[in-house]
């Protein structure tokens, strides 16, 4: 039940109940519980362990009514805008834009971040807690003890804890899968694996570790652990991020023991958030190695699951130009592969990534095209495609227009591919 109380100057709430179940929708909507400080001039939401997670500036000179701020459990402040509404859903698949405060492949958006206003409330927030809780002295005991506590997540405290989750999963995620949108990439990282087959010359993202996978027993101790940091908050997650970049890789055992035991560790049947997802990487070479009784056996559990796997493109001259060590020919079979089992499985979806940019090889976009449009029958609402620009922190309006040309004649739902890291 939500508590309130407010003096002259600002109000709070706690326990507020927002939407429960991810939406793709034109308009601000926060999810999960959380508590809330309103000044005239600000809006702070608090989560469930009393972390600051939004902020939204309430001046005039805040950039738009309906964005805001949102930070993340990697302690990243992201700025959501609409874009203007213009062209971001088409693009993204998703309302709003994450704007990141890091290089990445976006090609939409202008610089929110460097906005004054923006800056200025990612810095300040603090002190206007602080005024809040020492004016807060006529308020009940609950409110003051949650001011107090909210006060006392310090943003060093919070950076701090971003870096016991990133040692908790072997390392910072430096990338989550695309299909992550679904759930506005609010996910429980579990590193099952780390490092990646290929190595791939082109990748910005990869890094030096060779491929292992983690002990069963390692993974239940991070399961642990993260229960521990994640504290009260785990009731607001309903997404289950197995890392790195090629979980499958594990093996499809190691996955399943995983899911399931993630499933009771965080006891996601009670979850605030309704529904439950699972995020993963896999590689040609992964999912080759797999069988179809993995996605049976991955069919009886509570997950809608999503696995993107890099084909990057069906051009060898593209490939071979990218440093990727696949064929052409182990690209179509895989793209295949992953349109016989989306067909068959409801609660599984494949999805791919192809890369984007002016300057590759003249094979690559009609390739493309001849896996996209060629190669099936008929237009498909599952197994997504996206989109990924090779080049990183370079907006540009041509490439959106061609992006756009190749989004309509494609087969399979097309997007952009914005990288994002936890
Ligand atoms: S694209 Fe994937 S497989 Fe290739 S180096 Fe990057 S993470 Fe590894």
């Amino acid at each position: 039940m939500t508590i309130s109380w407010h003096n002259d100057d600002f109000s709070v709430r706690l326990a507020v109940m927002g939407a429960r179940r991810y939406e793709k929708v034109s308009y601000p909507l926060y999810y999960g519980e959380y508590g809330v400080v309103e000044t005239a001039d600000c809006l702070l939401h608090f989560n469930r362990e009393n972390e600051i997670i939004r902020a939204k500036g309430k001046g005039a000179d805040w950039p738009h009514r309906n964005e805001w701020l949102k930070r993340t459990l990697g302690d990243d402040w992201l700025y959501y805008s609409t874009g203007g509404y213009t062209g971001v859903f088409e693009a993204l698949g998703e309302f709003y834009l994450p704007n990141l405060p890091y290089p990445t492949n976006n090609l939409l958006g202008g610089h929110p971040l460097r906005d004054q206003s923006v800056r200025r409330l990612i810095d300040v927030w603090p002190d206007v807690l602080a005024e809040c809780q020492a004016a807060a002295c006529d308020a009940p005991e609950e409110i003051k003890e949650f001011l107090q506590l909210c006060l006392t997540n310090k943003p060093e405290k919070l950076a701090a804890k971003a870096q016991a989750v990133f040692a908790n999963y072997g390392g910072r995620p430096s990338v989550l899968p695309p299909d992550a949108r679904h759930v506005d990439y609010q996910l429980i990282p579990i590193g099952i694996s780390s490092g990646c087959l290929y190595k791939c010359r082109f990748c910005e993202v990869k890094n030096r570790m060779s491929f292992q996978a983690a002990t069963e027993a390692g993974i239940a101790r991070r399961i642990e652990r993260l229960k521990t940091l994640l504290g009260a908050d785990a009731a607001n997650y309903n997404a289950v991020f197995l890392g790195d970049h090629d979980a499958l890789a594990a093996g499809g055992g190691l996955v399943i023991e995983t899911l399931a035991r993630a499933w009771r560790g965080f006891h996601l049947a009670d979850a605030i958030m309704l529904g439950a997802s699972a995020f993963l990487f896999a590689s040609v070479a992964s999912l080759a190695a797999t069988s179809d009784d993995f996605f049976a056996e991955l069919a009886r559990l509570p997950y809608d699951t999503y696995i993107n796997i890099g084909l990057e493109s069906a051009d060898q001259e593209t490939l071979d130009s990218l440093g990727k060590p696949i064929s052409v020919r182990e690209v179509e079979e895989t793209f295949a592969r992953m349109q016989s089992l989306n067909d068959r499985w409801p609660k599984l979806e494949l999805t791919a990534n192809f890369v984007f940019d002016d300057d590759l090889p003249d094979g690559h976009y009609p390739a493309f095209l001849r896996l996209t449009r060629d190669s099936l029958p008929r237009r498909k609402v599952k197994g997504s495609v996206y989109l990924s620009p090779l080049k990183f922190d370079q907006p540009s309006r041509l490439k959106t227009f061609d992006f756009h040309r190749l989004k309509v004649a494609s087969r399979l739902p097309t997007f952009l591919y914005l990288i994002q890291r936890l």
